[in-house]
């Protein structure tokens, strides 16, 4: 399972915390492998290439057309210079300095969310600016309303459960009041299953991560309008150079499409729901642990078993717990970022064939160890600062 890790001397780990940037993304399939692996040894048409993956978008999401970029996040920066430059090379070549006078983005305020990077960094990379909508838990028709004006490029609508969960408007309304200002919705759909959707309700561009619940190789889909995606394909020759896509995340973007349709979902489900149940099994004794089986915020069909800690009765907290399992080999990363709440989550969506029993089993001995730990004040802080820690220790102890 580990021949890999083992021959380059880096650390064992089990995936619990879901499609992760951070820990390289999704695994996946051998067709997928065997897509990338047989592009990499040719030449190839790229404007063919990514025809080809046009109309397998297309099909899969209803759209008219599509292309692949290097992430989610160049999606939604490459499509949003899109909507400034339409297909004119001048302008996309003008960017970012000179975006022209339509050049807000309108956002609700609790869109603007952090995935690894902040949304509104990618809006801005194109030379656009964000103006927000509302405020954090209240975005009000009127407020939309009023930030349409002549100079608005774009409406972005942010799915995730990184948003704030309510008090937002929906997105059936939001885009009602945008068609009716005539501008384009783009929605950063980056880890949704829903691949239709967006675009049958209405989103001129929609968004995914090839990488996540597809499970391709990293790279990012754009779907929707015909002339919007050609002209988010046009900043290839502008911005979209430093975020340029390899033919062998094309070619296996194009093979996790296919394959997501015929995809045996209902038994992965049972599969993951089997996990899920194991692990609670696992956990029940324990005194001050108390797992519970949730669905995913955003309605993905998807569960994780939360476990939530009362730190008196283990005696630790959710963070020390999190941190014994990350200390194990192989390390078991759990999904943490909501740690402070006084619960971690596992997400069985990325697990090999028998890591389901290891995790059981880590779960059963990690329990042991964390309530003998010294409480440590930093693990709160750790986990919560977990993400920006490990850039910043990256080579900084290097000989
Ligand atoms: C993951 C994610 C992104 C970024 O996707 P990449 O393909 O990794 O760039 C953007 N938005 C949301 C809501 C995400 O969950």
């Amino acid at each position: 399972m580990w021949a890999w890790h083992d021959a380059q001397g880096l650390k064992r780990l089990i995936n619990v915390s879901g499609t992760m940037t951070s820990l390289g993304g999704s695994i996946t399939s051998k067709a997928v492998q065997e897509a990338t692996a047989a592009i990499m040894g040719e030449f190839v048409n790229m404007h063919q290439l990514q025809a080809l993956a046009s109309a397998a978008i297309a099909d899969l999401t209803g759209a008219e057309a599509g292309c692949v970029t290097a992430s989610a996040s160049a999606g939604m920066t490459l499509s949003i210079a899109g909507c400034m430059t339409g297909i004119d090379p001048g302008r996309v070549e003008a960017l970012p300095l000179e975006p022209g006078d339509r050049n807000e983005v309108v956002v609700q305020l609790g869109h603007m969310c952090g995935y690894g990077a902040p949304v509104s960094q990618a809006v801005q990379l194109a030379g656009a600016s964000v103006r927000p909508v509302g405020q954090s838990t209240h975005a009000m028709d009127y407020q939309l309303e009023s930030a349409l004006t002549g100079n608005t490029a774009a409406a972005l609508y942010v799915v995730s459960h990184h948003v704030v969960h309510y008090g937002q408007i929906p997105f059936r309304r939001f885009v009602e009041i945008c068609r009716s200002a005539n501008v384009p919705v783009i929605v950063d759909a980056a880890s949704e299953y829903d691949l239709k959707g967006f675009i049958a309700g209405g989103a001129d561009l929609a968004i995914y991560s090839g990488h996540k619940f597809l499970g391709g190789p990293t790279a990012g889909i754009i779907a929707g309008r015909r002339e919007l995606v050609r002209a988010a394909y046009l900043q290839n020759m502008g911005i979209g150079r430093g975020m340029k896509v390899g033919k062998e995340s094309i070619a296996g973007a194009i093979a996790a499409l296919r394959q997501w349709q015929k995809r045996d979902h209902g038994a992965i489900r049972a599969q993951e729901r089997a996990a899920l149940e194991l692990w609670a099994r696992a956990l029940s004794p324990i005194d001050g642990i108390q797992p519970v089986i949730v669905p995913d915020p955003t309605g993905n069909p998807l569960e994780r078993l939360q476990v939530n800690v009362d730190e008196t009765a283990f005696g630790a907290s959710a963070a020390t717990l999190a941190r014994a399992l990350g200390e194990m080999d192989p390390a078991i990363v759990v999904r943490n970022h909501e740690v402070e709440l006084g619960y971690f989550q596992l997400d069985p969506c990325n697990l090999k064939p028998g890591q389901a029993e290891m995790v059981a089993d880590s779960l059963a001995r990690a329990v042991l160890i964390a309530a003998k730990l010294e409480p440590r004040e930093g693990d709160m802080h750790t986990a919560r600062n977990g993400g920006v820690d490990s850039y910043l220790a990256w080579l900084a102890n290097a000989p």
